[in-house]
């Protein structure tokens, strides 16, 4: 069905061409990277726990009215998902203190945001994705004014969602890396994955990372931590 040379190949996925031209198909690696790639390793079962921990938070948010570009999961590692233009800016929702705010603003790490924080960077690896305001999105043409104030609607929206599927689940959800894309007709999705690569998870009572952050200060058991946000996620059911 795919053909065989990714038309994309980033840091941790793969995207194909498929014979319908509204569909990809994304394959996950086993690659993880961090501070922009300048550290790195490989580490086996990482992409097929990716697959399957975003398959199933994006079915979540679609049957809860967050219009994603997921489709299904073909296999342990793949999933077809709709072809968008991506926005060119990450979207960062924050809702306690912790990583680069601490660093830029010399804030202690921990503070309650309230309302949550939602912070727009410019995807540029070269640049090592810089900050960027509102203003500046819209005056460059990275996203009209409208779409600037979807964005945040929706991404305040997958934040209460997210919030709400893993509190019980006895997980604080820290903050989180979104992407949005803009489909042939026009209308913006939410894109790429939802993971313990874009999320910061913390066990809500011993507050163990359970994320990525384990690989970024070397906290040792990355894979088990992602194993056990899948295994919390899993032992719930059904989306
Ligand atoms: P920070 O700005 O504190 O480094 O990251 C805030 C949140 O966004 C974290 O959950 C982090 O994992 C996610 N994030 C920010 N930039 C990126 C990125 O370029 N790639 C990934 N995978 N996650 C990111």
């Amino acid at each position: 069905m795919e053909k065989l040379e990714p038309i994309y190949e980033g840091k941790a996925k793969k995207l194909f061409e498929t014979d319908d031209p509204d569909i990809l198909l994304l394959e996950y690696k086993n690659t993880l990277t961090a501070f922009n790639a300048l550290k790195k390793t490989t580490m086996e079962g990482k992409g097929a726990l990716n697959n399957k921990i975003s398959s199933y938070i994006l079915q979540y948010l679609a049957s809860r009215g967050v219009p994603n570009h997921f489709v299904k999961m073909v296999d342990e590692v793949r999933q077809l998902v709709r072809k968008v233009e991506i926005i060119p800016l990450e979207v960062v929702v924050r809702n306690i203190t912790t990583g680069s705010i601490c660093k830029r603003l010399g804030v202690p790490e921990g503070i309650n945001l309230n309302p949550p924080l939602v912070e727009f960077y410019l995807k540029n690896d070269e640049l090592g994705d810089p900050i960027v305001t509102e203003d500046q999105a819209i005056s460059f043409g990275w996203a009209s004014e409208e779409e600037i104030q979807k964005i945040k609607n929706m991404a305040l929206q997958v934040n209460q969602l997210l919030k709400d599927l893993f509190k019980p689940l006895g997980i604080t959800l820290v903050d989180f890396k979104l992407e949005f894309g803009k489909t042939k007709d026009g209308e913006i999705i939410l894109a790429d994955e939802i993971s313990p690569d874009t999320c910061r998870f913390w066990d809500s009572s011993s507050g163990d990372r359970l994320d990525k952050d384990r690989f970024r200060k070397d906290l040792g058991n990355v894979l088990e931590a992602y194993q056990e946000i899948w295994r919390r996620l899993s032992a719930k059911g059904e989306e």
